[in-house]
């Protein structure tokens, strides 16, 4: 197999000052703040509309008829949005980057030598490599929700509050009519708000956490006081039941979900006195895992996070360990979408100011960064997850759903010998899948008793075969083979 280097000729435009990862509240602000600088900047974003999660929005047609619903910050996006036309920022959406390498050494073709190399699959079924160049790289890459398995969570009908959210906002899609929301973190009001506008009936938001350690932040933070408060409005006017200390600790159902069992918590999340409730979806979440493996690919040094994942480190400019190369947004802590927007601003002036361009100081920036990061780690401080979950689990429970490793197999690796994550992938396979551990990593860090280590994947997304080894034409090589 070639190294992706050995492919920099086929690079499809011309060397940018900037590219930036991840079309996100951060990287659409630091796209528009490097260009707003005078870099040349591309944009490159896996989904087909810029945005990202917070972002997300509903198709054309709808969103013509009515402006601004099903959207969260619809005219600070706007904004945002004619901000990048404005200064020319080439925009690449249907892109998945699942590589990206500094190049060095005498491969490296004429003014590239210490550029970056970013490499897509281009497309939505037919993908093609496109390879862009530029002399910076912001990775602005979001997060992915954090599940954690339970009995019955590979039910049809159990759904990451991330994805029901990004169904109905994206799509138009509610996940059910009697729909169940649980798990930890504030997250789960704006999805159960948002399900119960569309008219599922939502049965109960379920909070394993007390949640009153927020109190103290949230006096400092008014904005978003006044934000739960509208959320606690929306959920008593669809008099929606909230608990805390609560968890959905198990999911029936044959064929698809028909009900779940909810549990009062104990010290620890030890489950107490249980009831069932009847729904045929459950959009279920425990916080958000940063998508880091483009900044690990480059070497970039990581840091622990309050939650004890890793996150990348970063300098006061968003400047990672490797010249060149910005994070910004979830990358570098899960703390909300404005704190991602501060960042962003953050690295793209950064980045153009690093490459000489005349950029005034902005004190007042950095100081919006710290209080909305002081906010985002009260929030993870408020919202840990438990280790009593793993005593949700029976023999037969699916840890990894790709590889379909159930429970007693995990029991038996570690009976054998296994004793961190990586001996127990190694003989029980949980995150070997399509998914690469994505879904399951976090949960079977847990069952090793070790934190999240730094992803090691030396890709960033799934690619075929036939793409990875750089065979043929790439615009006449749809087939191939998948990993
Ligand atoms: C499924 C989901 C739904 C969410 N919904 C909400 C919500 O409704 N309200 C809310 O307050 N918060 C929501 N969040 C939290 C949200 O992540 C942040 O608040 C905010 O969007 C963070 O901004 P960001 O720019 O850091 O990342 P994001 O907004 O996540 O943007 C990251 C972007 O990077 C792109 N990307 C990632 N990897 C690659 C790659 N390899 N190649 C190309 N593109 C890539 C993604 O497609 C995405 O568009 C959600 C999170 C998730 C995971």
């Amino acid at each position: 197999m070639r190294h992706p280097r050995e492919r920099l000729p086929q690079a499809e435009s011309a060397m940018k000052d900037l590219a930036v990862v991840g079309a996100g509240p951060a990287g659409m602000a630091a796209a528009v703040a490097a260009s707003e600088a005078g870099l040349s900047v591309v944009l490159i974003d896996s989904g087909a509309r810029l945005g990202g999660q917070y972002y997300r929005h509903p198709p054309e047609g709808f969103r013509a008829r009515r402006p601004g619903a099903l959207h969260h910050g619809f005219a600070r996006f706007t904004r945002l949005a004619d901000a990048l036309g404005e200064h020319g920022v080439e925009v690449r959406l249907r892109h998945r980057v699942w590589a990206a390498e500094k190049i060095t050494g005498a491969e490296a073709p004429v003014d590239a030598e210490g550029a970056i190399a970013v490499h897509c699959l281009a497309g939505a079924r037919d993908e093609r490599r496109e390879t862009v160049l530029a002399r910076r790289l912001v990775i602005a890459t979001g997060a992915h929700d954090r599940s954690l398995p339970f009995p019955g969570w590979d039910l049809p009908g159990v759904f990451t509050a991330g994805g029901a959210q990004a169904l109905l906002k994206g799509d138009l899609v509610v996940a059910g009519r009697r729909v169940v929301v649980a798990g930890t973190g504030p997250f789960l009001l704006p999805v159960a708000a948002a399900l119960a506008d569309a008219g599922a009936r939502v049965a109960g938001v379920f909070e394993a956490n007390g949640g009153l350690g927020l109190a103290p932040a949230l006096i400092a933070h008014p904005g978003r006081l006044a934000e739960g408060a509208g959320y606690a409005y929306r959920l008593a006017r669809h008099r929606i039941p909230y608990a805390g200390g609560h968890a959905v600790v198990a999911a029936h159902g044959q064929d698809e979900l028909t009900h779940v069992t909810v549990a009062r918590l104990g010290a620890n999340w030890v489950p107490g006195p249980r009831r069932t409730i009847e729904c045929d979806a459950l959009a279920v979440g425990y916080g958000f895992v940063p998508q880091i493996e483009l900044a690990t690919q480059l070497g970039c040094a990581t840091a622990t996070d309050r939650d004890g994942g890793p996150v990348v480190a970063v300098d006061e400019g968003m400047r990672t360990s490797v010249p060149g190369v910005y994070a910004a947004g979830e990358p570098t802590g899960v703390g909300g979408a404005r704190l991602a927007e501060v960042e962003g601003l953050i690295a793209g002036r950064a980045a153009a100011a690093d490459l000489g361009r005349p950029v005034s100081p902005a004190p007042g920036l950095a100081r919006r960064r710290a209080r909305l990061a002081a906010f985002g780690r009260a929030l993870q401080d408020a919202y840990p997850v438990r280790d009593g979950w793993m005593g949700w689990l029976r023999d037969d429970t699916l840890i990894c759903r790709c590889e379909e490793v159930p429970y007693a197999r995990i029991k038996e690796a570690r009976e054998l010998g296994a004793v961190d994550a990586r001996s127990l992938k190694l003989l029980a396979r949980p995150g070997m899948g399509w998914c690469q551990g994505r879904v399951c990593g976090y949960a079977v860090s847990c069952l090793a008793g070790e934190d999240p280590l730094p992803p090691r994947r030396p890709i960033a997304q799934p690619v075929r075969l036939g793409d990875l080894a750089g065979a043929g034409d790439p615009a006449e090589d749809p087939g191939g083979e998948d990993p």
